[in-house]
């Protein structure tokens, strides 16, 4: 009897241990955080759907779908609506608080929330931000800077240098777009962070140079934002590639770093009801998340989390047209595009041509009444071009859209590395922010 209540203690005295041991393998050293803007259930099929090769009849997975883990709820805490904007959405991911639309991490009444990356940097970890669009917008912004509206441009790139600890601005690494809000007559951000010995690029040769000893880097690629994927030239860098070197960067810390990586553009696609440029953004997006990925399967001691701040555009792959309903979505014209509307409109400002320019473009085939249609568009007008595009895009392959607003579906979660587990099934954005935080808060090694 006696021995076998001895062996039951060990036994449990065992199980205690290895609890523990997991317990503690479960917290990762790094957080990546990547924020596909707009990013919601539709666009996941489109893209799936794009990138299939038509070997079978079974779809080959992308990157995202390995990592599947659950779903997650975006609304705000707003008293004009339920749907939330990015702002609000990021102020949940960055504090694990929800807030009101255009709010940069402060709550609703405007006090000031302390974000994930400013606790990783207190707690001597290195802090990266990368996005596509300038880097004073509301995604990023929410993460290292704090104002009552995300309207607040100029204060919010101020901020990105203003906001210290220990004397060091919060954020580490720093690429995207926005080099206007940086380099200002008025005050000069570039060199006020180069003072403070951070490494500043502006080209893709300049970043690829970059060498993972530097510790700080300002990389500032576009005058706003860059350009869409498909229509970037050779000196713009990729996500991916920024997202490469900020890790570069950032791993060289023993003591770890939170990095949020932004594919920002995929919202701006789906408020023009812009299908092309969706997945373009896509393409961008999965190529830099497959990076990180990477890091994270060699490192094992990384959690990545992909998700969406909410979805934009109520993207829907079929179509009722002439009181007919499609059971058909256009997606091999789709695979035909080469460059995206805003470069076409570009070509067709030169050339006076915007229906050759379309097929140019592209294998659609345009009806006599198309082309005239076409044709007669004011070119100057950017909007009405950019509209009218992306309407006879939208009605050739049967892609339909609801909105040029944002939608409150729940938007897809997706996870790897240790922890990952922790966060399956369905939750709240705010619950994201708080597991971040928990992770972060505590010392890893
Ligand atoms: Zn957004």
């Amino acid at each position: 009897m006696k021995k076998l209540v001895v062996l039951i203690l060990l036994l449990i005295g065992q199980q205690v241990v290895a609890s523990e041991v997991s317990e503690h393998e479960k917290k990762p050293k790094n957080v990546i955080l990547m924020i596909g803007d707009g990013m919601g259930p539709s666009v996941m099929k489109a893209y799936r759907m794009y990138k299939d090769n038509g070997e079978s009849n079974v779809e080959n997975k992308t990157e995202f779908d390995h990592y599947l883990i659950g779903s997650v709820n975006t609304n705000p805490n707003d008293r004009d609506g339920n749907i939330t904007d990015s702002a609000a959405s990021a102020t949940a991911y960055a504090t694990g608080i929800k807030t009101y639309n255009g709010a940069i991490s402060v709550d609703i009444n405007q006090k000031r929330l302390e974000t994930v990356l400013e606790i990783a940097k207190k707690h001597g970890k290195s802090t990266g931000l990368v996005a596509t669009s300038e880097i004073n917008h509301a995604t990023p912004a929410a993460f290292a800077t704090h104002t009552d509206s995300r309207r607040n441009k100029l204060e919010i790139a101020n901020q990105f240098y203003d906001n210290q600890i220990n004397n060091q601005p919060v954020t580490d690494v720093i690429l995207g777009g926005g080099l206007d809000f940086f380099a200002r007559q008025d005050r000069n951000l570039v060199s006020a962070f180069q003072s403070k010995g951070y490494q500043f690029v502006s080209n893709k040769t300049q970043l690829e140079k970059v060498k993972s000893d530097s510790k700080k880097l300002l990389g500032l690629f576009a005058p706003v934002a860059m350009a869409k994927k498909w229509d970037r030239d050779e000196n713009t860098p990729s996500l991916s590639l920024m997202t490469d070197k900020a890790i570069d960067v950032l791993s060289r810390n023993p003591k770890g770093f939170f990095l949020m990586v932004e594919g920002s553009q995929i919202d701006w696609a789906g408020h023009g009801n812009d299908i092309v440029s969706v997945l373009s953004e896509m393409e961008d997006f999965e190529a830099a998340v497959k990076t990180a990925m990477d890091f994270a399967r060699k490192d094992k001691n990384t959690l990545v989390i992909v998700t969406a701040d909410h979805a934009t555009g109520g993207l829907s792959l079929g179509l009722k047209a002439d009181g007919k309903a499609y059971y058909q979505w256009g997606v091999e014209l789709l695979k035909t595009f080469k460059y995206t509307p805003f470069k076409i409109i570009e070509l067709a400002k030169h050339s006076g041509n915007l229906a050759e320019e379309l097929k140019k473009a592209s294998q659609i085939k345009l009806t006599a009444d198309e082309i005239t249609s076409l044709n007669k568009v004011d070119l100057t007008d950017d909007r009405t071009v950019y509209y009218v595009l992306n309407q006879l895009i939208s009605n050739k392959t049967y892609t339909g859209w609801t909105t040029s607003g944002h939608t409150a579906v729940d938007v897809n979660l997706y996870a790897f590395g240790p922890g990952s587990n922790q966060l399956a099934g369905h939750r709240d954005n705010t619950e994201i922010g708080q597991f971040i935080m928990s992770l972060i808060s505590t010392k890893g090694e």
